[in-house]
């Protein structure tokens, strides 16, 4: 079995014990996707509609967006992997609720555990409060946070504003384009800490 058809049964077990309310509503999950090596992990909020039609996370606006945002610093969706803290569409849209987000983190902590990724990069509030609830976005965005997790596989948090909600505000669009050019400054500075610890 290829590692992306291990994830793929990961994703297709959680599916099948996850009791999210969400799961009525939805027309269908929506699982992680993209590389299984990647060495970064983007973590949205929840799918919308079109990830909901498609079951595939960020093809809407949204992911376009973040397409872009790849290709401005080199990369494509292949080179990562990205994924949301809740897995089923919200009704209309809506943020996901604090019992949903609790359903759904064990799928979502058994992809983190299967890639094993350098950083994690929060695609909003709701993603980063769920791992660092202390922080606030406004403060965070665009700050690399080193926290070892018991018994969890990576140290490094990248905040940034999502997509979704900088499309549309000028200010906010600016800053995260800037922020998401630290990425490869980021990935160039972890690499480095994990040689010299080797050493
Ligand atoms: N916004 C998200 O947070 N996730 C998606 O999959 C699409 C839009």
């Amino acid at each position: 079995m290829t590692r992306a058809e291990e994830l793929q049964k990961i994703q297709e077990y959680q599916d099948s014990i996850c009791e999210c309310l969400l799961k009525e509503s939805a027309t269908r999950p929506v699982f992680g996707n993209g590389n299984p090596d990647a060495k970064i992990v983007f973590i949205g909020e929840a799918p919308g509609k079109k990830e909901d039609e498609t079951g595939k996370p960020f093809v809407g606006a949204a992911g376009k967006f973040l397409a872009e945002m790849l290709a401005s610093i080199g990369m494509e969706r292949k080179d990562i992997y990205i994924t949301n803290i809740v897995k089923y569409r919200p009704p209309n849209n809506r943020d996901p609720e604090d019992p949903e987000k609790k359903e759904c983190a064990p799928w979502l902590h058994a992809e983190l555990e299967f890639i094993k990724p350098d950083v994690i990069i929060f695609l909003g509030r709701h993603s980063m409060t769920h791992f660092l609830p202390e922080l606030k976005i406004s403060e965070a965005h665009g700050k690399l946070v080193h926290r070892k997790i018991p018994n969890f596989p990576t140290e490094y948090f990248f905040p940034l504003y999502h997509p979704a909600a900088a499309l549309y505000n000028g200010g906010m669009r600016e800053t995260l384009m800037s922020d998401f050019k630290k990425i490869p400054i980021v990935l160039k500075k972890i690499e480095e800490t994990k040689n010299q610890a080797k050493k």
